[in-house]
């Protein structure tokens, strides 16, 4: 088994302003806690440096204008065609250096790809990357290059089957545009309904083109659901679906911003039922390539991959220092000296009104794929 972490702490170090909530420094405090846990020094495992993506690989998901424009917004020019590509508003800033920080985050994920079906690697995980939000000619939700698609797409040059499963609280509305027609590609999205939260798509009647129809899968979930109720979906509908597909890699984009103190969502998650998905996903397929994602409480998001981290390369986090540094590392308002969250649950009229909502989903799902 091999496996590779990806980072550099020149990317984590990226700083989108005061005021938004991206914090690519959730790498860093990632990859602290994975070495304080000593799940990140075993001889399988290497942290690698992200490389600089060439054009010719960001060309497979974005237009050659948009990447023109993204590059001048990168140098420090402000101009009014920029606006077309959807770079200026506040979810995506015109940043200096932008296109440099974003072509090396894809390039992990790409490079990830690469290794695992040239069989270096087993796992791949990219802390920087998850940008399952970017269109071809327009930046979107944070995100500027589609670091996904571009994995994806290297993959299906040597036609691998692919399942992509995306358990942030956002709907991956670019990447499911991008393979809606593409049947080699399995898209597994369970996100916030698209009725309370951008981007306001990912309903269940969205299942792909026709020749794809049903390798598009959308789970929305009305707010305040639960651990409970998030992994009795999962287990009904996306592992009979992932079986069945039998993907050859499989792709998670695993945002952490369905947490229970996400600032930005109104999904009620811990990490228990987070790692309880790793573990499945794990299971079900040998090659992962993992991503970040969204994920805006920043402490809380790092607990949750350092978590993932350990779960896919199957070793037990341990604790050497818990006790002495006290809960420091994990940001000043944590409760415990652990990596896992303390249980949620909703209950009362208020579970039952999500309940019958997702049983709804899960019925239209289970009839159409014949579960
Ligand atoms: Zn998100």
């Amino acid at each position: 088994m091999h496996s590779i972490f990806y980072y550099s702490s020149e990317l984590a170090r990226y700083d989108f302003g005061p005021d938004h909530p991206f914090k690519p420094e959730r790498a860093q405090k990632t990859l602290e806690l994975c070495y304080r846990y000593g799940v990140l020094d075993r001889e399988h495992m290497t942290v690698k440096k992200p490389p600089a993506l060439k054009r010719e690989k960001l060309l497979l998901a974005h237009s050659e204008e948009y990447l023109d424009a993204l590059r001048r917004v990168g140098k420090g020019e402000i101009f009014q065609e920029m606006f077309k590509f959807g770079i200026g508003s506040e979810d995506n800033p015109p940043l200096r250096g932008i296109y440099e920080w974003s072509r090396k985050c894809a390039g992990a994920t790409w490079e990830g790809m690469t290794k695992i079906m040239d069989g270096d690697a087993d796992i791949a995980f990219n802390p920087l990357g998850g940008y399952h939000h970017a269109y071809r000619s327009h930046a979107e939700g944070f995100c500027y290059i589609n670091d996904l698609i571009i994995a994806i797409k290297e993959a299906l040059t040597r036609n691998v089957r692919i399942s992509y499963v995306d358990i942030d609280a956002h709907h991956g509305n670019a990447v499911q545009e991008e393979f809606s027609g593409e049947n080699r590609v399995q898209f597994i999205s369970m996100h916030e309904s698209g009725k309370h939260i951008y981007p306001y798509t990912g309903f269940v009647e969205e299942a792909g083109e026709e020749g794809a129809h049903g390798y598009i899968v959308n789970i929305p979930l009305p707010p305040k659901t639960d651990d409970e109720i998030y992994l009795e979906v999962f287990h009904r509908i996306v592992v009979p679906l992932i079986k069945r597909f039998k993907p050859d890699i499989l792709v998670a984009e695993l945002g952490a911003d369905s947490l229970v103190s996400d600032p930005l969502t109104d999904l009620m998650l811990t990490n228990n039922s987070y790692t309880q998905i790793v573990e499945e996903l794990k299971r079900l397929c040998s090659n992962i390539l993992a991503t970040g994602g969204g994920g805006y409480d920043i402490y809380r998001t790092a607990r949750c991959w350092t978590l993932a981290w350990a779960i896919l390369n199957e070793v037990e986090p341990v604790d050497e220092f818990a006790g002495r540094v006290g809960g420091m590392m994990f940001g000043p308002e944590m409760e415990v000296s652990s990596l896992h969250d303390r249980p949620y649950t909703v209950k009362g009229a208020e579970k039952d009104k999500i309940r019958q909502e997702v049983d709804k989903t899960m019925d239209v799902l289970i009839k159409r794929h014949g579960l």
